[in-house]
């Protein structure tokens, strides 16, 4: 930490407090101290004291203090003169960035952090990667892109080994992509190293507010109690530290809610959240609980619908797609998954079903494993696999990967088959690329 924050002035010091109260857990001492490093005025070209109203930034989008984040960022744009160096214009893209995706707006959140990891990974700014890494993975994960999030995953994973500073996002993220990819048994290492870590989970529930409740699910399906009651005890102490933060408490009664089967902790927290997506994620836990009680199912089906509505709206496919499934249950079809604003046509007049199976399928996913993710039976992936192998006119899957290859070259590339991409990082180029395939579930009538 001290390697990445020379400078001995005052606004450096407080900038160093600020990084490591919120590293123990403490995001209003953190803040506290990063307005102050903001305030202080140094002209002596610290690297700290120019990376400062960055941090202040992104500690305001931990908070979720959206607006103020966005106040910090147009009054600091206005700032901002050239020269900067390479460091600093990766910052700025990827603190916007991640202020973009937690206000719901993916795409542009996406691209970028995606601009900023380009300069970083060129510039050698390692402390800034990670930060940029959390977010495609998890982006990409919401997106249903299994591809992108493991290739971002192994990123993460990479820098782990060199050790950075603040790992418990990065963690948390590496477990959901183990859990989405093959089952929560295989994430259940690293979801009990987390919650039994009090330092990463205290950081973790301070940065992320879509992980207490997270943990407590997963806890579930495993059926781990001490791993959910840690969770939540951990979550409900955050809370009280940081009572001025209606995320940190909606992330708490989320928590509290789901362990206890409280619907009215649940129905609380999704009004509190700031964050839509985790404003849907409790609608669709307060939905379940009132399934399972076999509740008033107009409302319930309300609920859901709510849910998938904001879903949608912040291109959250796999989620979207979980909950068109629990609506299906209901007796209520919300028509599959269509894209939109797809680039070109479908190829080979696939449907977007049949779409996203033959891409999983071309990535070596099994059946059961594109089912996993796409929350639909292994037997329907093999029905809209035999779609897809006629249309294609492929009989097997090296085939259909093959065929599927030569395709998204093209796609990604505008150039023929036979044409080599153009140099450059291909995972984030890719990324430019499809920020622009957005989903959304067809738009449904109420009745
Ligand atoms: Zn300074």
């Amino acid at each position: 930490m001290d390697d990445f924050l020379p400078g001995s002035c005052e606004a450096a010091e407080f900038f160093r407090r600020s990084a490591w109260s919120w590293y123990d857990g403490r995001l209003d001492v953190g803040l506290h101290y990063a307005a102050a490093a903001v305030d202080v005025k140094c002209d002596e070209h610290h690297e700290p004291c120019e990376l400062a109203p960055f941090w202040h930034i992104a500690l305001l989008t931990k908070a979720r203090e959206l607006e103020a984040g966005w106040r910090a960022l147009t009054s600091l744009q206005v700032r901002r003169g050239a020269p900067e160096s390479d460091r600093v214009t990766a910052t700025a893209h990827i603190i916007q960035g991640d202020l973009l995706f937690a206000t719901g707006r993916v795409d542009d959140g996406l691209a970028e952090v995606g601009a900023g990891l380009r300069i970083a990974e060129r510039s050698n700014a390692r402390s800034l990667l990670p930060t940029g890494y959390v977010v495609m993975a998890l982006g990409a994960l919401r997106r249903a892109d299994m591809r992108a999030c493991l290739h971002f995953v192994d990123k993460l994973t990479g820098e782990a080994l060199l050790g950075y500073f603040g790992q418990a996002a990065g963690a948390w993220v590496t477990a959901q992509a183990a859990e989405a990819r093959s089952g929560v048994e295989s994430a259940a290492g690293l979801i009990a190293g987390i919650v039994t870590n009090p330092f990463v989970l205290r950081q973790l529930l301070v940065s992320e507010p879509a992980a207490a409740s997270w943990l407590v699910r997963v806890s579930g399906k495993l059926g781990a109690c001490d791993l959910a009651n840690a969770t939540v005890t951990a979550a409900s102490a955050a809370s009280a530290e940081h009572s001025r933060f209606g995320v940190m408490r909606a992330s708490a009664l989320h928590g509290a809610g789901l362990l206890e089967g409280d619907s009215g902790k649940l129905l609380e927290a999704a009004n509190l959240y700031p964050d839509r997506w985790c404003g849907a994620s409790a609608r669709e836990d307060l939905a379940g609980l009132l399934a399972a009680r076999r509740s008033d199912r107009n409302n319930t089906i309300h609920i859901l619908e709510s849910a998938l509505g904001a879903y949608t709206a912040v291109g959250a496919t796999r989620d979207a797609s979980r909950v068109v499934n629990k609506l299906r249950d209901f007796g209520v079809r919300r028509g599959a998954i269509r894209a939109v604003e797809r680039e070109g046509e479908m190829p080979h007049g696939l449907t977007n079903t049949e779409f996203a199976v033959a891409e999983l399928v071309s990535q070596g996913h099994t059946n059961n494993e594109v089912g996993r993710q796409l929350f639909i039976s292994r037997h329907t992936v093999a029905f809209h696999l035999k779609k897809v192998y006629q249309k294609m006119s492929v009989a097997s899957r090296v085939e259909l990967a093959a065929s599927w290859k030569a395709f998204s070259q093209r796609q990604r590339f505008g150039g023929s088959p036979g044409q080599c991409p153009p140099g450059g990082p291909l995972p984030l180029r890719r990324r430019a690329v499809s920020a622009k395939r957005t989903f959304a579930v067809a738009p449904f009538h109420r009745t």
